[in-house]
């Protein structure tokens, strides 16, 4: 029997990120899926007009009931408030990989993580993660969060998160000042980073983090190592992307 992956994050009402593409993700990839809201949000051309969080005893609710499935993984992404921090955190299954896309803002700007969330975040999830995939500016934030000074090196923060717990930490390279190429750098404790390196492309899509955290997810739940699962993640994003 497959287990579905279950993922746990925000409808975006546009449709062009949060359960939605994760949803998307896993249809394309043919994995089964089970999914826990966390919010309802309203966005469009204009960006993000308004949040509305789930309560957070809804929210353990959907994963209580689909961990007693049987999960493949877990794939985390917007979570509104530390309240709902709390409670994915407690209604969390042991023993199931877990993949957390720490979302903050939308490229819009709108918030979609409240800022004690993001100290919730780093005690109760970040621990658990099998893998945290921030791109620049979150993890910009994650290293104020962390008590570094601003402008911290990438490597310190990182190692701020691997200490803390984390098993291994993605840097999503499309906000860094390289205009033809785009870096991802994944780090693992005992482990020199590896750097994943392609053309950068011209286009910019939404959703593109929560397509990339959903199919590593889905990859670690079939049983790839981690380097590998990002590696077809980074794949399978690109041929999407090249198709529109
Ligand atoms: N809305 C939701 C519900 C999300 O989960 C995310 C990102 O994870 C976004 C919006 C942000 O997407 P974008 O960066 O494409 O605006």
């Amino acid at each position: 029997m497959i287990r579905p992956v279950l993922f746990v994050g925000g409808l975006d009402s546009s449709g062009g990120a949060g359960l939605l593409r994760d949803a998307a993700t896993a249809a394309v990839l043919d994995q089964p899926a089970r999914v826990a809201a966390t919010a309802v949000t309203a966005q469009g051309t204009g960006g993000v007009a308004a949040v509305h969080p789930v309560p957070p005893g809804t929210v353990a609710a959907q994963i209580g009931l689909a961990a007693q499935e049987g999960l493949a993984t877990v794939k985390i992404g917007m979570l509104a408030t530390a309240a709902t921090v709390a409670a994915v955190a407690s209604a969390l299954p042991p023993g199931v990989p877990m993949v957390l896309d720490p979302v903050l803002r939308a490229s819009s700007g709108g918030v979609l993580l409240k800022p004690d969330g993001l100290a919730a975040l780093l005690a109760l999830l970040v621990p658990r993660a099998a893998l945290l995939t921030p791109n620049i500016p979150e993890l910009a934030a994650i290293g104020g969060a962390l008590g570094l000074p601003s402008g911290a090196a990438e490597d310190l923060v990182v190692q701020g998160l691997l200490d803390a717990g984390c098993g291994a930490v993605l840097v999503k390279g499309g906000h860094r000042d390289t205009p033809a190429i785009c870096e991802d750098r994944l780090y693992r404790g005992g482990h020199d980073p590896v750097a994943m390196r392609a053309p950068r492309l011209a286009r910019t899509l939404r959703g593109t983090g929560c397509h990339l955290a959903s199919a590593i997810a889905v990859h670690v739940g079939r049983g790839a190592g981690m380097a590998e699962a990002v590696a077809l993640a980074r794949d399978h994003l690109r041929a999407r992307f090249e198709a529109g």
